[in-house]
């Protein structure tokens, strides 16, 4: 049986490197499957910059967290769309676009506030 599996970029909140997350498609969630340490020469040839994806996103038990911290969670920028991985402190800071908000947790609606941080 064919898989639909692809690859969405991250950093990491805590070394500001990037990383990747691979996720899988079931029925209609994605689900992150696993994570790996991503040059961004090799990002860029293998077009993972490129990629966008829409839709409820979970975490697989066998997922292992950020290779970097090993922060399971992630939290998706409110400015810039892009994935930071997220270690539960109630503030965030995108390294992508370097915008501050607040993050809630998986429980709730993921969801982030920029402003006077
Ligand atoms: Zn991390
Ligand atoms: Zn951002």
């Amino acid at each position: 049986m064919k898989k639909t599996a692809s690859v969405i970029l991250a950093k990491c909140n805590q070394e500001k490197k990037l990383y990747g997350i691979r996720i899988e498609k079931r029925e209609d969630d994605w689900v992150r499957t696993w994570a790996f340490k991503l040059q961004e020469e090799m990002a860029e040839k293998e077009g993972f910059d490129k990629t966008n994806f829409s839709g409820s996103f979970y975490t697989d038990d066998e997922y292992p967290g950020c290779p970097y911290c090993g922060a399971k969670k992630c939290f998706i920028c409110g400015s810039c769309g892009k994935v930071n991985c997220y270690d539960g402190t109630d503030k965030v800071h995108c390294n992508w676009c370097g915008a501050g908000g607040t993050a809630y947790n998986d429980d709730s609606k993921m969801d982030v506030t920029g402003g006077g941080y």
